[in-house]
């Protein structure tokens, strides 16, 4: 009997997939759901987690429901199964009333096997009443993760499937996802109520993979040196923001490499066209927000740079995970600054304490896992659960690593502090017993009496807070996995404080004293006397353009970018780029109306347009601009920024809005909104939209601004002009 279902699994996965074998747990998995068990399967990307639920449903009577969170990737699946000739549909909001209705109905005739559901779609009633009319094999859960807010995706709505299930009658679940920490994998089973659940977790290890952190440094050389020793090899780069993307994309066309955005603000036809260049290799690097990945599988990239420090491991891993699938060599290199992490802390400003404490509990892990000077592969399973004990010979920290010294004593302190505060403390307050701080935390505690108190008082905090991690690794200690942060003893703790003995300890790297990121820079463009004629037409222009859009001229081009076009007769939407102050945006919304009037201008007076007159190029800006540039992405106030630099504030202003006015785009509503509450914002506003020019001297004498300062209304017109303008 046994043996028959064997082959019958066997031959479905011959007949309907093409494969020859089972990999790894799939077939104990598939035979668990058959036998109709709870099942959690842990799988990292790519080993194929979707055959445990797939094969199971085709032999199963009824339908096998798939609970998937994203609408791309059910449609491939769906698309996938339907050409093998397996019955699968989607229920989500993509679909019409009617195509709804007709899915619901060859469902209800048994004629669908696989029925894939978003999980918002899940909990509408009328597919609650749907599915309990149905003839439901299982109910399969994937990217489970999602239920856990200690994850890297977290959906509320995934919180709800479990009482939905219920609704439905006793069916057996399998839950899958790539990735999980033991704290998630717990909130996962307690949430789906399947603490009994067998579980199938397999390595995380990726073995091809190699890891490296360089500090952030001059990192856009290191960026193009990289890129073009891999010239011709597919890449990703992952950037935190839309913005960055842009930019490191322009940067990376500049400079003669094949690249492509990718972010969720572009619309989906060049989305969709940049993706597929990268799939079809007309592009090399493909530069992304995380919002990229998660839907392809390209076999063959080589590389995952991510340029700026992602937001927890678990997206570190999930993202690097996507090279080197065909199993040969990928590298995973992250560029990281303290800087990256406090601009994300900032991020996190309005989110609520709870939200905003776990967030940063998984920043905290990933400053750890970047600063550490152990294996990085070591760090990574450990962070999954998963023990590693040699150096794995294929990350930085195990091809160059840092000197080591003896740590025998440094370990003994490290869990002596958490044996004496009872194991009921995080890193950062064991760390400050050790170094004897005098807080008002401690005295609380009376942890100034212990008898570990101050014994290391001679080594800095974070010295202490590396060596705790370092038990951590080796297994001395432990996370209690109730309450997030806290250490523990293990039992091979308890024994190292009976019988100490010599172990090898690694001092962290320090990134901090990076000094400031120089840019390459190109040449700034002439300035040069203007035609005349031809600017008094554009000039003309811009005002009857200006008057359709509904904007003050000046939001459309500024004077000297009109004298500009004015001496280099930009005829395509590529020189017009080239003119000062004028963005791809401006070109997009307002450039054709001027291309084709210095067009016409040109044949009439037969002129030769120079068209290499100057060469702009996007990393056209000083030093002093770059900092500026690079602070307010990291939403640093004004007043800091002047301090930093030393510049009154008038300066920093005037700079801002030369910036504003070169056509880039700069976001200060973080700093705005403290210094102006929404209705003084939206006055000032309108006067700039009504205004006649932005003349700073008018604004103030206007009557209307009698209640704001030179100051207010100069943040306001940079507002103005960077939403409108550029
Ligand atoms: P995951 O969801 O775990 O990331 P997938 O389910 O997308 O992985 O599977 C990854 C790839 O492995 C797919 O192309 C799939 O067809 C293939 N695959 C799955 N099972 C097998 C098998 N037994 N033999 C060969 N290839 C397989
Ligand atoms: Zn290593």
């Amino acid at each position: 009997m046994l043996l028959e279902k064997e082959d019958v699994l066997k031959s479905k996965l011959k007949e309907v997939f093409g494969y020859a074998q089972f990999r790894g747990n799939q077939e104990k998995i598939i035979r668990n759901v058959l036998a109709g068990n709870n099942t959690f399967v842990i799988m990292p990307t790519g080993a194929g987690k979707s055959m445990c639920y797939q094969l199971p449903a085709l032999i199963s009577e009824g339908v096998a429901i798939v609970i998937s969170p994203l609408i791309a990737l059910m449609k491939n699946q769906v698309d996938q199964m339907n050409a093998v000739g397996v019955n699968a549909k989607f229920l989500n909001s993509t679909l019409t009333k009617t195509e709804m209705n007709r899915v619901k109905q060859e469902t209800l005739d048994g004629k669908v096997k696989l029925l894939y559901v978003a999980p918002e779609s899940l909990t509408k009633e009328d597919n609650v009443t749907f599915l309990k009319d149905a003839t439901i094999s299982f109910v399969a859960i994937d990217e489970a993760h999602c239920i856990s807010e200690w994850g890297h995706d977290f959906r509320p709505e995934y919180r709800r499937i479990r009482s939905i299930i219920n609704q439905l009658g006793e069916l057996p679940i399998i839950a899958l996802t790539a990735t999980a920490t033991p704290k998630v994998q717990q909130d996962i089973q307690k949430n789906l109520q399947m603490e009994a659940a067998d579980l199938y977790k397999s390595s995380f290890n990726r073995e091809n993979l190699y890891y490296e952190v360089r500090p952030k440094q001059n990192s856009k050389k290191q960026l193009i040196k990289f890129i073009k020793e891999h010239k011709g090899e597919s890449g990703i780069i992952y950037c935190l923001s839309r913005k960055k993307v842009e930019e490191i994309a322009e940067f990376l066309q500049v400079n003669d490499v094949k690249a492509a955005p990718y972010h969720a603000g572009l619309d989906s036809n060049i989305r969709e066209k940049n993706q597929d260049d990268f799939l079809n290799e007309e592009v090399d690097v493909i530069v992304a927000t995380i919002a990229f990945g998660m839907g392809i599988d390209k076999p063959d990239v080589r590389y995952v740079i991510h340029y700026n420090v992602p937001k927890s491991v678990e997206g570190y891993y999930q993202e690097t995970g996507r090279s080197g699938r065909d199993g040969l060599d990928g590298k995973c290199i992250m560029f990281y600054s303290p800087g990256d992490i406090s601009k994300l802390e900032k991020f996190n400003k309005d989110k609520s304490v709870q939200e905003r404490e776990n967030a940063l509990i998984l920043l905290q892990e990933m400053t750890s896992y970047a600063e550490s000077a152990v294996c990085r592969r070591k760090q990574l399973l450990h962070y999954f659960g998963e023990s590693f004990d040699d150096n794995c010979g294929n990350c930085d920290n195990c091809v160059r690593p840092k000197e080591s010294f003896e740590g025998e004593d440094h370990i003994l302190t490290a869990l002596m502090a958490v044996k004496q505060t009872d194991e009921r403390f995080a890193i950062s307050h064991l760390g400050d017993v050790i170094r004897g701080a005098d807080t008002q935390y401690v005295k609380s505690y009376k942890h100034h009496e212990l008898e570990v108190y101050g014994k290391g008082n001679t080594e800095t905090a974070e010295f202490w807070k590396s060596v705790l991690r370092q038990a951590l690794l080796h297994e001395f200690l432990i996370k209690d996995i109730d309450n997030i942060g806290v250490l523990k003893l293990t039992g091979k703790g308890d024994e190292f404080i009976l019988n100490p003995a010599n172990i090898r300890l690694t001092k962290d790297h320090d990134y901090n004293d990076l000094g400031e990121e120089e840019e390459p820079e190109k040449q700034a463009a002439p300035s040069k006397a203007y035609d005349e004629n031809l600017f008094e037409q554009l000039k003309s222009l811009r005002r009857q353009v200006a008057k359709d859009k509904g904007f003050p001229p000046y939001v459309i081009f500024q004077d000297p970018s009109l004298q500009e076009m004015a001496t280099t007769y930009p005829t395509t939407r590529e020189e017009l780029e080239r003119v000062s102050g004028v963005g791809k945006g401006k070109v997009e919304k307002f450039g054709d109306a001027f291309i084709n009037t210095i067009k016409e201008y040109v044949e009439e007076n037969e002129i030769m347009t120079a068209t290499d007159v100057l060469i702009k190029t996007s990393v056209n800006k000083s030093k002093l601009k770059i900092y500026i540039i690079n602070q307010v992405d990291q939403l640093t106030d004004l007043e800091e920024i002047a301090e930093n630099q030393d510049i009154s504030m008038e300066s920093l202003l005037n700079e801002i809005e030369n910036i504003i006015y070169s056509g880039t785009k700069l976001n200060l509503d973080y700093y705005i909104d403290q210094v102006l509450d929404d209705e003084k914002q939206d006055d000032l506003y309108e006067y700039f939209m009504n205004a006649e020019s932005d003349d700073i001297g008018d604004a103030l004498s206007d009557e209307y601004n009698q209640d704001y300062s030179e100051e207010e209304i100069r943040l306001m017109r940079i507002k103005f002009m960077s939403e409108y303008a550029n």
